[in-house]
């Protein structure tokens, strides 16, 4: 069995979590590092985006990881960087998709070619990217790709806050509020009930996370963890769902709630 995790580098452990699961499970486990830039948008931080390629493949190679694929732009686009397949738009539409237009075209096009390139049997998500997660699962149900998706959990910092390469952008201040965003998530699983008014629960959520000191709230909604639509009222299977800025940061999260 071939296990395929893929990452864009800038390793921490929820990247090292998905390599060890792997590496249980099957008997050749390649990692591939690639900064896909048909999922960044232009004025996004593709340019930016922290890069250590030295220190990734010795991280790989410390956690028994046989192959690392770290293609360049031409090997993945050789007609260009382009996005060339569409999400599920009822997937990909809402959430990070609402705000990132394009994002997820860019995503199912490099996981394409990563599985056209790398053939795994099985291939590792983190569901700390859990609409990237549902619609990665969703690409590989329509194209009939022989290929098993596997969503692993999210992996935090002791005060919550979830690993992600980008954390490496907040300012020592920006990092002591990082955690609310957990803890508003966390609070707002907990308090779900039957009968409970989400909106006014996601109002008071976003309220809570701009009196923190978010600058900007994208968007914090309960969905149904399987279809991502909007929960109207409490049930099994829901998840809250939350990306806001901290200064040039973006910061995203999800928690499962209602029993899901
Ligand atoms: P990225 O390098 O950000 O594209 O992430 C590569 C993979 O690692 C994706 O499947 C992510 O969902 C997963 N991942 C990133 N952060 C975490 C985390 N904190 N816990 C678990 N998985 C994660």
């Amino acid at each position: 069995m071939i296990a395929l995790v893929p990452t864009m580098g800038a390793l921490h452990d929820g990247h090292l979590s998905l390599v060890r699961r792997a590496r249980a499970d099957c008997s050749a486990v390649v990692a591939s590092l690639f900064v896909n830039p048909t999922q960044f948008a232009p004025g996004e931080d593709f340019e930016r985006y922290p890069r250590d390629e030295r220190r990734d493949l010795e991280l790989f190679g410390a956690h028994g990881v046989d192959i690392v694929y770290a293609p360049g732009v031409g090997d993945v686009y050789p007609d260009g960087p382009v996005a060339s397949l569409a999400a599920a738009p009822e997937l990909a539409d809402s959430l990070c998709g609402a705000v990132r237009p394009g994002h997820f075209d860019g995503v199912v096009t490099v996981v394409a070619r990563l599985f056209r390139h790398c053939r795994p049997d099985i291939a590792y998500f983190g569901e700390k990217d859990y609409q990237q997660f549902r619609i990665i699962e969703r690409m590989v149900a329509d194209l009939g790709l022989p290929v098993r998706v596997v969503g692993m959990p999210i992996v935090r910092e002791p005060d919550g806050l979830a690993l992600s390469s980008r954390n490496a952008y907040l300012s020592p201040a920006e990092r002591r509020i990082a955690p609310v965003l957990h803890e508003t998530l966390q609070k707002m699983a907990q308090d779900l009930a039957p009968g409970s008014d989400i909106a006014a629960a996601c109002a008071d959520g976003r309220a809570a996370l701009r009196v923190a000191g978010f600058d900007r709230v994208d968007y914090l909604e309960v969905r149904d963890a399987t279809t991502l639509r909007p929960a109207l009222r409490h049930g099994p299977g829901l998840r809250v769902f939350a990306a806001a800025w901290l200064g040039r940061t973006r910061l995203i999260d999800n928690i499962a709630a209602g029993g899901g």
